[in-house]
């Protein structure tokens, strides 16, 4: 570790991201106040830094295993609220989770939210996290107003499409590389009730999902579809596309249920191509009403259900690979051909996801955000020997059709691969030489793709 210790209380733990594939011995800082948090820049003697939230970035990038890590999650205050208007100030570790039951309540709604609610607002920041709705609300920095940014030298900056517009996009999915995120403003949004109308659509194959997306999305607030990636031949791609829309003349009752959680890291065995084939099989055909209405916690959040869920891939962890390609038939040719691969090298998905984005807000200055016009399939893929050869193949396929990777899910990219993927993060660089973050703020993740020493 380079430098001295900035603070005594800081203690050894042993940290993994999410799919708990690769775990690793670290030094954490836990915050309990704001001044802690923001001094630890000032404070760092020479080592480098890195927040985490909740940890549910499923790779490196909450994780710096040659400095400090610093946690944020009791930094969970709410700091101002404006009942008229909707807008939100609050400290980076309050969880989603924690603002969705105090505001949905009252008739306000996160405009975009992740598929767990189990996550940071200093997360959302940093990944710039996309939800069911993208198509049509974009990315969480379209309703981010503001937030203050603590930078490489300790200073500190209010940042805004108006103030400091540069560090405003680069620390939008800038993966806390930029500085500690904290004071977070957020325009809320009013819902009429605390219910989703969901209406569900099969289709058969592929080219009956990517049509499904096309001729219903724009009618729907939300969108997203399960894929079976163990279906092969005519059936390859074979999916349920779920639609939503927040119901009219129900209540705003918000009681999430406890989650219930796994016993035990389950025995690698108990998930393999058998019985998933099998689970798929049965959840496809699953009868199912084409409408209902359904609470907005099981809606956005049916993973969450179980705490733990994570814990079933036993040992071996898993990592999750989402990526991003193009809309029209290139994407659904990119598609076809990361599922066969998957299948060809015997390490079909699990568990796959498909949802469309729209066009970046402003692509040209969050040059690490990830969502852009097109599909976005995340899959997740049980922890192998073959799994370093299988990504390397897919990021090809990736490469080909001119997308990239979610960097808040990933654990494989290589620097040269992110290059490719990422072709403004020289820019980026730049404005975080400026903000002396660049020496001063660093993940497993930064090191990895060979943006942080
Ligand atoms: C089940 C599940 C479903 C998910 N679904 C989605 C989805 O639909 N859409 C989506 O976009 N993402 C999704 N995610 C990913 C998740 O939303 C992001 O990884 C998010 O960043 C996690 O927030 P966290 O608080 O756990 O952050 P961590 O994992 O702890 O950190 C993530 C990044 O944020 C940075 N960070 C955290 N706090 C701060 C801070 N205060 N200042 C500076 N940097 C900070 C960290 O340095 C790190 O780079 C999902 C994750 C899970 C586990």
């Amino acid at each position: 570790m380079s430098g001295t210790e900035p603070s005594p209380n800081s203690k050894a733990m042993r940290l993994s991201g999410w799919g708990r594939y690769t775990r690793f011995d670290c030094r954490v800082l836990r915050c309990e106040k704001m001044s802690e948090f923001e001094h630890a820049a000032n404070e760092r003697n020479g080592s480098t830094l890195i927040a985490r939230g909740y940890g549910r970035s499923y790779g490196d990038a909450a994780i710096n295993d040659s400095g400090f890590t610093v946690l944020s999650e009791r930094l969970d205050r709410i700091l101002a609220f404006d009942e008229k208007t909707g807008i939100l100030t609050a400290e980076p570790g309050i969880s989603l989770a924690s603002l969705l039951d105090v505001f949905v309540p009252r008739g306000w709604m996160i405009p975009v939210v992740p598929g767990t609610k189990f996550i940071s607002l200093g997360g959302a920041v940093a990944a710039d996290i996309h939800g069911k709705n993208h198509h049509l609300e974009g990315s969480f920095s379209k309703h981010l107003l503001s937030f203050k940014l603590t930078d490489g030298m300790g200073q500190t900056h209010h940042c805004s499409r108006d103030k400091n517009p540069a560090f405003f996009w680069a620390t939008v999915g800038g993966m806390g590389l930029t500085g500690l995120i904290s004071d977070v403003q957020l325009q809320l949004q009013r819902i009429p009730s605390a219910f989703i109308e969901m209406k569900t659509v099969p289709a058969r194959n592929l080219s009956e999902l990517v049509d499904s997306f096309t001729q219903y999305e724009d009618k729907h607030q939300f969108s997203v579809a399960w894929v079976d990636c163990l279906a092969r031949g005519e059936s390859l791609g074979r999916g349920i596309l779920m639609l939503g829309d927040f119901a009219q003349g129900h209540s705003h009752a918000w009681n999430p249920k406890a989650p219930l959680s796994v016993p035990l890291e389950a025995p690698n065995f108990l998930l393999n191509q058998l019985s998933m084939g099998m689970f798929n099989e049965l959840y496809y055909r699953l009868p199912r009403p084409e409408i209902q209405i359904v609470d907005a916690d099981r809606f956005f959040f049916p993973l969450d259900r179980i705490s733990n869920w994570n814990c079933m891939y036993g040992p071996r962890g898993f990592i999750q690979y989402q990526c991003l390609l193009p809309p029209g038939p290139d994407g659904a040719k990119g598609l076809e051909r990361i599922f066969k691969t998957c299948q060809q090298e015997n390490l079909p998905s699990f568990f796959a996801v498909l949802k469309r984005f729209a066009k970046a807000e402003q692509k040209e200055f969050a040059t690490l955000s990830f969502p852009d016009e097109g599909y976005t399939l995340a899959i997740d893929l049980p922890g192998d020997e073959k799994l370093v050869g299988l990504c390397t193949k897919l990021d090809q396929i990736v490469l080909e059709y001119g997308g990239r990777i979610y960097l808040a899910k990933d654990s494989m990219l290589n620097a040269d691969t992110f290059a490719k993927m990422y072709p403004q993060a020289k820019a980026w660089q730049d404005v975080c030489a400026k903000l002396g973050s660049d020496r001063a703020f660093s993940s497993h993740l930064a090191q990895r793709l060979g943006i942080r020493l």
